[in-house]
């Protein structure tokens, strides 16, 4: 099953069709939608009245880009996992972590799977990632149980500002934080529907150049284990998201760095899931920050 956000309302995606989605207020005569974000709280209820419908007969509207909006719009909680791959860390200089390197995006820098984001400066990067929602309340879940606290999967970019993020100190969540600095989509698909959803390749191309390219298999801390790791300090809340950290080829790194510039289009993919794109635009005034 596939959830999308077209326009605000809450959308099933047809079945073998990325351009066809049923409201699901509509043909749930009310019971279910249309506000997207409330739907994570009675997931289980929602799964077993969308696993029973019959798409087909259902009337359908066309799925514009232009309308996708985050299909995660407003959690109550946003974690971010830093140094998830160890080609990452490498490629960083630091060592592997022994827990989560945990930070925050704030619910507010979400934005859609097709939108323009301003660039504050020019030092921001990207990270493609692995994006999961929590579709069960998880209060100190063991990593066998992970999976099942777990609506759906979707892919996210974790837009970093490198000179706010590593600014007095080291502040991650303001730094990843801008606005629009956490697209988000272009749906949430369950796990059921993939072969491995502990094996996905994902990537990035900047105007067509791959940036980087990876599998979530090669995560340190997997889907399951984040969230008994997160789990065993806070509550997962239905809806909450966690970004699960990226992997090699980011800018900072490289010699020289590089960043993403005005006019340039970030395309990020996840294997069995989907593809979000991204487009820059130069700072349009107010305080730049950073
Ligand atoms: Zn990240």
């Amino acid at each position: 099953m596939r959830l999308a956000n077209l326009g605000g309302r809450a959308t099933l995606v047809v079945p073998g069709r990325d351009d066809r989605g049923v409201d699901i207020a509509e043909v749930s005569g009310g019971k279910f939608g249309p506000d997207v974000q409330g739907l994570y709280d009675q997931w289980d209820a929602f799964r077993a009245f969308a696993s029973a419908l019959d798409l087909s007969a259902a009337a359908s509207v066309k799925l514009d880009e232009a309308d996708l909006r985050a299909p995660v719009p407003a959690p109550r909680q946003v974690f971010g996992i830093g140094l998830n791959y160890r080609s990452h860390a490498a490629e960083s200089g630091m060592d592997l972590p022994t827990v989560p390197a945990t930070f925050t995006k704030f619910p507010a820098s979400i934005t859609g799977p097709f939108a323009d984001v301003e660039l504050p400066n020019g030092t921001v990067d990207w990270e493609v990632e692995l994006v999961v929602v929590v579709g069960r309340r998880a209060d100190r879940v063991a990593a066998t149980d992970g999976w099942s606290h777990v609506a759906g999967l979707t892919v996210g970019q974790d837009l970093s500002d490198r000179t706010l993020q590593f600014a007095a100190g080291g502040q991650f969540s303001l730094g990843k934080s801008h606005r629009g600095f956490a697209p988000l989509g272009p749906w949430v698909i369950t796990p059921d529907e993939l072969d491995d959803p502990d094996d996905l390749a994902l990537g990035c191309s900047i105007d067509g150049e791959t940036m980087q390219d990876a599998r979530t298999s090669d995560l340190l801390f997997a889907v399951s284990d984040l969230v008994a790791e997160l789990s065993a300090v806070v509550p997962l809340l239905p809806g909450d998201i966690i970004f699960t950290g990226t992997p090699a080829g980011v800018g900072f790194t490289r010699q020289p760095p590089r960043f993403l510039q005005p006019g340039e289009t970030l395309t990020s993919w996840v294997e069995g899931i989907g593809t979000i794109r991204t487009r820059f635009t130069a700072p349009t005034g107010g305080r730049v920050a950073g």
